[in-house]
């Protein structure tokens, strides 16, 4: 088990940013995990569980706590007499190895996801999802350790409360470490793949129609690549948390509101999805581009990516009040455009912990001037 004081957690994340926590512990097994628990607790310190970093932006001023990254690596693939197969994974394999080789087999039910960074464990505490796919979908249950007393306990899909990139681990007070998790797949369904990729707008793999989840692993990658979306160490572009808010989910008549004036201003319709309740899900990417920002954008050391407006990059020495100021920004300029206030996707570690992301449309009321509504929006 490796123990470390005062360790700097930047190396840790995709966006290469973070102070240090006051402890850092790496735990390889259920055993190791529950010792690093117990360290914690005697020393009153309170628990981050890390996974790849690659949704979360820690304070620059650090952590006064102890981050403890689950480090378990073992894979089981169990073919079943159904012609499904289980396969069970430790939290700390890197997920898109899981989706390569599930891919490799051709089996159906995670190829979607192909390309996005991060641990098992963080892929299902955020229940990840791309192109109309989620990770909920095949997820039988998992295991898990209580972080207060250091129990096992199995978890089901009711107890985590999946909801649009969120699950009942997301929260500041979450219980649980993930140490496992079981997945369903089953044999790649090329039909019900192109139809699921026509209804969420993905026409590149609708009209091509791919015959093996291999094939359809391969156009995600590109698609994923061109637009920055998959995690490279070289690229700038990629040193991001993904999308840093989530999509808006509003009611129908805000929704027909902006579209109609989308209408009168671009002579086209916005990009929209129906959500549950009679919701529609708009697009924040192009909200964001509609309140006036260009991709590349930048204030202070934190921009937006060259190739998606919804990234938020590290662009040069940024600190974590760089990211948030330019937060702040977009979440104003969008409000004071649509009154709709975009939510983050990333999870904010501040020196305390887990909190929310310091930046809000309540702001923006304040902040009102210069900047003026569009009545064309409004
Ligand atoms: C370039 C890029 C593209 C991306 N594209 C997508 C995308 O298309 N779709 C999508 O959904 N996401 C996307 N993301 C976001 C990110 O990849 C996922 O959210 C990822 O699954 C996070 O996993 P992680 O291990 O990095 O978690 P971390 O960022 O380390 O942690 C995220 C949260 O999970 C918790 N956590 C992590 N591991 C455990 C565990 N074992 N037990 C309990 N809690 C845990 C953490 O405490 C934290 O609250 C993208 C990110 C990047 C950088």
């Amino acid at each position: 088990m490796q123990i470390i004081e005062n360790h700097v957690l930047s190396s840790y994340t995709t966006m290469g940013i973070g102070g240090n926590a006051r402890k850092y512990i790496e735990a390889a097994s259920v055993e190791e995990l529950v010792e690093a628990l117990k360290i914690a607790k005697e020393e009153a310190l309170p628990v981050f569980v890390l996974g790849e970093g690659s949704n979360v932006l820690i304070d620059s001023k650090g952590f006064m706590g102890c981050v403890i990254r689950p480090m378990m690596r073992q894979v089981d693939w169990q073919p079943q007499s159904d012609g499904s197969t289980l396969v069970t994974v430790g939290a700390g394999v890197r997920f898109d190895d899981i989706v390569a080789e599930s891919c490799r087999r051709n089996l159906g039910g995670i190829e979607a996801l192909s390309g996005i960074p991060g641990s098992a464990g963080g892929s299902l505490v955020q229940n990840i999802g791309a192109y109309g796919q989620e990770i909920s979908e095949v997820f039988v249950s998992a295991e898990a350790v209580d972080i207060h007393d250091g129990e096992s306990i199995r978890l089901m899909p009711a107890n985590l409360e999946f909801a649009y990139r969120h699950t009942a681990l997301k929260t500041a007070d979450n219980p649980f470490v993930i140490t496992s998790l079981t997945l369903r797949l089953v044999p790649f369904d090329a039909d019900k793949a192109a139809a699921r990729c026509a209804a969420h707008g993905f026409k590149k793999m609708a009209l091509t129609k791919p015959q093996s989840a291999s094939a359809l692993r391969s156009i995600v990658l590109e698609t994923r690549r061109s637009k920055a979306m998959c995690y490279d160490r070289d690229d700038v572009n990629t040193h991001s948390v993904g999308s840093f808010f989530v999509n808006p989910v509003v009611p129908g008549e805000d929704a027909q509101r902006i579209n109609a004036a989308s209408i009168i201003k671009n002579h086209k319709p916005m990009p929209s999805f129906p959500a549950e309740g009679g919701k529609t899900k708009l697009s924040a990417a192009w909200l964001i581009e509609q309140a006036g920002f260009n991709k590349g954008y930048s204030l202070r050391g934190a921009a937006l990516s060259d190739y998606h407006c919804l990234a938020i990059i590290n662009r040069l020495n940024a600190t974590s009040d760089d990211v948030i100021a330019l937060a702040q920004d977009i979440v104003t300029r969008v409000y004071l455009q649509f009154r709709v206030e975009l939510q983050p996707e990333v999870v904010y570690l501040s020196p305390n912990g887990i909190a929310p992301l310091p930046c809000s449309a309540k702001e923006a009321e304040v902040y009102g001037a210069p900047l003026r509504p569009n009545p064309l929006f409004l």
